[in-house]
């Protein structure tokens, strides 16, 4: 059997914090805000892999108004999620992503985020792939006050 599973998030950037995607800290002026370290790409991940196993959602496993995770290592949640997902039969097949912000660039660390995510997810790195993109200067991500990703994965169950 095979399943797909797409996973969203968003986070405000604010100066002072650091911009985390996939695990890779990012220089940057400002990063995301959020309750844990606020990984957004991770968080996206985190959903789409649990959506496509229908295992629940980052919010049922790790709720943000539990102490416990209050900066929490947001790849380390993705292992744990992950976890949960082979221990139910399931391996990934793919994932590919989108981050969209205005800066700073993803391109230049897109090998560093695409092995750290491969890694945490137990495949070879040419089943993990990103894009970054810029939103036109539209909307909070285009005004630079959020980073927005978007991730689709395809899991299998042999
Ligand atoms: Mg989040």
């Amino acid at each position: 059997m095979i399943k797909t599973g797409l996973g969203y998030d968003i986070h405000r950037l604010k100066k002072g914090r650091r911009f985390l995607l996939g695990g890779v800290d990012i220089p940057s002026s400002k990063g995301e805000m959020g309750h844990s370290d606020g990984d957004t790409l991770a968080h996206a991940v985190i959903d789409a892999i649990l959506g496509a196993s229908g295992l629940g959602d980052i919010g049922e496993l790790f709720p943000d108004s539990d102490p416990a995770y209050k900066d929490a290592d947001s790849m380390s949640l993705l292992r744990t999620a992950f976890a949960k997902v082979k221990q139910a039969g399931w391996q990934l097949v793919n994932l590919d992503c989108v981050v969209i912000c205005e800066e700073p660039k993803v391109l230049p660390f897109r090998e560093a985020i695409r092995a750290s995510l491969a890694n945490a997810l137990e495949v070879p790195v040419e089943r993990v792939f990103l894009k970054g993109k810029t939103a036109e200067g539209l909307g909070a991500a285009g005004k630079g006050k959020a980073v927005e990703v978007m991730a689709l994965c395809l899991l299998e169950k042999l």
